[in-house]
């Protein structure tokens, strides 16, 4: 995936596809937008920025938790291998897939859960990505990364975290940077915000 490639994928997508309801008529604004339930459809630079940092391959196999409207899987999907994604709320899984398929991606496993955990069954992953932010680095998530592979999450409190790059180096060793400061809904589970005043 080069920059020039990415960027003229991300130009081409019209993310009012994504959205349904009153947010629809705002999709080309650069912000996070409701879509109901209480969550969000991602800003799109921060969209484009995630992907970028994920370096993408073709043969990737890319684990994403937080399904949400679909608009960061269909990246996934265009630049990766096989994606596997999983959602928590039905509400919005069945919609995302009906969007993805429509799109014609055949390469999209879907799952409806809690994604705290990973997919065990389907690791290892060369890429992950979590749209949801949690208290900690889900340590299942490092266990389910691939040696070579780099996973991007943020993690800190309601209103405040970091977004970071985890990436896990041929022998194995795992190291995290700081790429910027975001905020995202919460990851519920196990790595939830208990505690924290949303
Ligand atoms: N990238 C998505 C998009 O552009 O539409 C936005 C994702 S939204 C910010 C976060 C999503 O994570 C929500 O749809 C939420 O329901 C989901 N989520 C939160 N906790 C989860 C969990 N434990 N497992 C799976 N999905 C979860």
């Amino acid at each position: 995936m080069t920059e020039k490639e990415l960027l003229m994928f991300f130009k081409s997508l019209d993310r009012a596809y994504f959205i349904d309801g009153p947010s629809k008529a705002l999709a080309g604004l650069d912000h996070a937008l409701p879509i109901g339930y209480g969550q969000t459809i991602s800003q799109p630079s921060l969209v484009f920025d995630m992907t970028w940092h994920l370096a993408l391959e073709r043969d990737s196999k890319v684990l994403e938790i937080g399904t949400g409207s679909g608009y960061q899987t269909v990246f996934l999907a265009e630049f990766g291998g096989s994606v596997y994604t999983i959602e928590r709320l039905q509400e919005l899984a069945v919609p995302a897939r009906t969007r993805l398929e429509g799109l014609g991606y055949s390469n999209i496993r879907f799952r409806i859960g809690d994604g705290s955990g990973g997919w065990p069954e389907a690791a290892p992953f060369d890429r992950i990505i979590v749209t949801a932010a949690s208290s900690a680095v889900p340590v299942e998530l490092v266990e389910q990364l691939a040696i070579g592979g780099r996973m991007i999450l943020p993690v800190g409190i309601p209103g405040d975290q970091d977004l970071l790059l985890v990436v896990k180096d041929a022998e194995g060793v795992v190291s995290r940077r700081v790429l910027t400061k975001v905020v995202f809904v919460e990851l519920v589970g196990k790595y939830g915000w208990d505690g924290f005043e949303d």
